[in-house]
This record gives C-alpha cells, sequence and structure tokens, in this order.
C-alpha cells in the first residue's frame, strides 16, 4: 500500500514577529520545521508533497537542496482546504493512503508517522488525539462556567485517511472545516481516533520554537584540541585574541593565536568535522595574518546553521612566560563572544611547566581545549557533511 504525505506550509508567521516567510522555514536547533517533518515522513515511507505560497517557492526549493530533501511542490488555495486539495490532486495513485500534515508540527517523529499509517490501514483511518487533561471553563460575558473534559479531545496531525474517502468527503464540503477530520465526519465517513504524541507541538508563537527546542532530543559530545607556536621577536602576543605585551609573540601563517587555534580543533573534533588545517590551510593567503577570532567565530556559525550548540569550552596555556593572569578576563570575555555563548561556558586557564619542556625553556606557548556541544540526533541522522563554508 502507498502512502502520501500532503504537508500544508501555507501560513505565515505573522504572529512571531516579523516574518514574510512560511512559519514553516522556521529552524528548530537549526534545522528548519519542514525538514524535520519530511524527515519523518520520509523515513517512515512516504511519498511527500508540500504544499506552499508561490512567493516561497525560492526558498523551499534552496532549503530541500541544502539539506538533501526531496518532495513535491504545489501551490496552495485561498485557504487551508482549498490547500490541501491542491496536494491531493496531485497524488497519482488513487488506491493510496494520505497523511495531511501541518508543517507547522516539527516534532513528530518516524515511529509516530508508522503508527498512525498501521493505524489507519486497520481502522480505514487515522486522527491522532490527545485527551483533554485540564480543566475547561466556558466565559460568556464575564460568566465563567466549568464544561465537563470528559471525552474531548484535543487532535493533531498527521492525519490518515484512504485518498479516494478523502476525495469523496470534499465533494460533499459545504463550508470551511478546521482539519480533515471535520471534513471526513461531515461527509458520514468513521473518524478514528489514534493515539497522539504529547510533543506534537504547532509553532503558533514564538515561544514555541523554544518549546520545541527543548523537546527535541540532545546528544552530547566532547572534543579535544591542541596547539603549539614558536616565540619569534617582532611578532605581537596574542592568546584568545587579547593583545598581551611582550617583547616578543608567536609565529605563524595566521596571528599563530595558540589557545584560539586548539579551541577551534576542539569544537572541529565535537562536531566530528575535520580540523582547523583542512578549514584554513597555511597555504592559502587569505588566511595570512588573519585574526583567529575570526577563525574560531567563522566555525562557531557554521556549527550554530548545523543545529550544533556550544555547551561550554575550557582553554589551558602552557606559559612560562609572561604572567597571563591580569588577561584571562579579557580572554573568556573575547571568546565567548566569538563563539556566541555566555562568558559563564567559557573557562581559560594558564600554566607554566616548572621551566620543564619547550614552553619551560621559553621556545614557545602551547595550548589544550576541550568543548562541549549538544546535538540534535535528527542531525547526525540527516549525515551533516564536512562543509568549509
Ligand atoms: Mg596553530
Amino acid at each position: 500500500m502507498a502512502f502520501y504525505a500532503v504537508i500544508v506550509c501555507g501560513g505565515d508567521a505573522t504572529r512571531m514577529g516579523p516574518m514574510q516567510t512560511s512559519k514553516t522555514l522556521i529552524p528548530v536547533n537549526g534545522v528548519p520545521a519542514v525538514i524535520r517533518c519530511l524527515h519523518a515522513f520520509r523515513k517512515a515511507g512516504c511519498e511527500c508533497v508540500l504544499v506552499i505560497r508561490p512567493s516561497d517557492e525560492a526558498l523551499f526549493r534552496k532549503a530541500l537542496l541544502a539539506w538533501h530533501a526531496d518532495a513535491k511542490l504545489v501551490y496552495g488555495g485561498a485557504d487551508r482546504q482549498a490547500s490541501v486539495k491542491n496536494g491531493l490532486d496531485a497524488i497519482e495513485d488513487r488506491d493510496a493512503f494520505v497523511l495531511i500534515h501541518d508543517g507547522a508540527r516539527p516534532m513528530i517523529t518516524p515511529a509516530f508517522v508508522a503508527d498512525c499509517m498501521q493505524f489507519a490501514l486497520e481502522h480505514g483511518s487515522a486522527v491522532p488525539a490527545v485527551p483533554v487533561t485540564d480543566t475547561l471553563k466556558k466565559c460568556t460575558d464575564g460568566d465563567v462556567k466549568t464544561v465537563s473534559r470528559e471525552g474531548l479531545y484535543r487532535t493533531q496531525t498527521p492525519q490518515c485517511f484512504r485518498l479516494q474517502d478523502l476525495l469523496k468527503a470534499y465533494a460533499l464540503a459545504d463550508g470551511s472545516y478546521t482539519d480533515e477530520a471535520a471534513l471526513f465526519e461531515h461527509a458520514g465517513l468513521p473518524v478514528c481516533l489514534c493515539r497522539g504524541m504529547a510533543e506534537n507541538v504547532k509553532l503558533t508563537q514564538r515561544e514555541d520554537i523554544a518549546l520545541a527546542e527543548r523537546l527535541s532530543q540532545k546528544i552530547y559530545r566532547t572534543g579535544f584540541g591542541l596547539d603549539a607556536h614558536r616565540f619569534e621577536k617582532g611578532r605581537k602576543l596574542i592568546l584568545c585574541g587579547v593583545e598581551v605585551p611582550y617583547d616578543r609573540g608567536l609565529l605563524g601563517h595566521s596571528d599563530a593565536d595558540a589557545p584560539l587555534h586548539a579551541l577551534t580543533d576542539a569544537l572541529l573534533g565535537a562536531a566530528a568535522m575535520g580540523d582547523i588545517g583542512q578549514w584554513f590551510p597555511d597555504t592559502d593567503e587569505r588566511f595570512r595574518g588573519i585574526s583567529s577570532v575570526l577563525l574560531l567565530k567563522r566555525v562557531a556559525q557554521h556549527l550554530c546553521g548545523k543545529g550544533i550548540r556550544i555547551v561550554n569550552a575550557d582553554v589551558t596555556i602552557v606559559c612560562q612566560r609572561p604572567k597571563l593572569m591580569p588577561y584571562i578576563d579579557a580572554m573568556r570575555r573575547t571568546t565567548a563572544e566569538a563563539l556566541g555563548v555566555p562568558t559563564a561556558c567559557v573557562s581559560v586557564k594558564a600554566t607554566t611547566t616548572e621551566h620543564m619542556g619547550y614552553e619551560g625553556r621559553e621556545e614557545g606557548i602551547s595550548a589544550h581545549a576541550v568543548a562541549t556541544v549538544a546535538v540534535d540526533p535528527l542531525m547526525t541522522e540527516m549525515e551533516a557533511e564536512h562543509d568549509p563554508e
């Protein structure tokens, strides 16, 4: 049996601030809501149709390309009902089942979709619903009355029907309906409720995005980085983006900021995205003399764009001289700013080696760093690829 998903992506984000585009393009932990939906349906074995506004087409094509996602794009109609109908008309297999889904519900999982599909196969339709657990009040002109919640459910999407049944319901529709189940019910067809998913929130208000991000799972990963540079007279000594007054600096293709190089490597290590040498080769003239703050910032922004959140960083600078204590706070602030995290999430420490080794002989400075990042498991599933730009 073939299953198609019709994902409605028309609704704009007017209640979410100054956004002109579909709210289904809003990233949740770095992954646009619509891409999360597509992932769940594809994994469950559905062909997908996205119903979009013509003005959003370029943005949707760009998102599909960026996330290696595949879907048929169909233009919506005057209202939700007409939009869904356009999506249904794009399905050639008339014997198929169809799942109508609201693209602003990004938290669905492949398992949940598969459960809805199985339920529809067994019962003819599947409408996920959760029982109302709050006490309900009806307020009329200031007069408040408690309403029984017995037998009351909140319905969600995806709602799954036989395509032919749903088309029959469309033919009999004579009003506007807030979901496909209502239309189905109006046609006298049996609506079968299946178990909804508590996390299946709909992005309506701005705070719903934060809620969805809290609900999505996280995997924590730690990376390690190590770097060392040799002293050279006549160069500035830059450590964690801060110039430390001294009679020599570190030699390198960039500004030779060893602790930030170690930290950049720690982040790339945590994300399993290569190393600083691959990202910024020392044979590339664009990076000659460049501030390592910019290199770190570029990596941090790339991780952020991939939905990888930086949790904390800890850097140790191994340096016999000069004394670094007076500069530590400035180093933490500069580093935190480059990472886009609060200063409280960044630690910078300095130590000597009691005159042992190359740092102790004051030939150079080394630095060690560890960084922890939080990754949405969806990201790893979608095989975020090493992409320097
Ligand atoms: Mg280096």
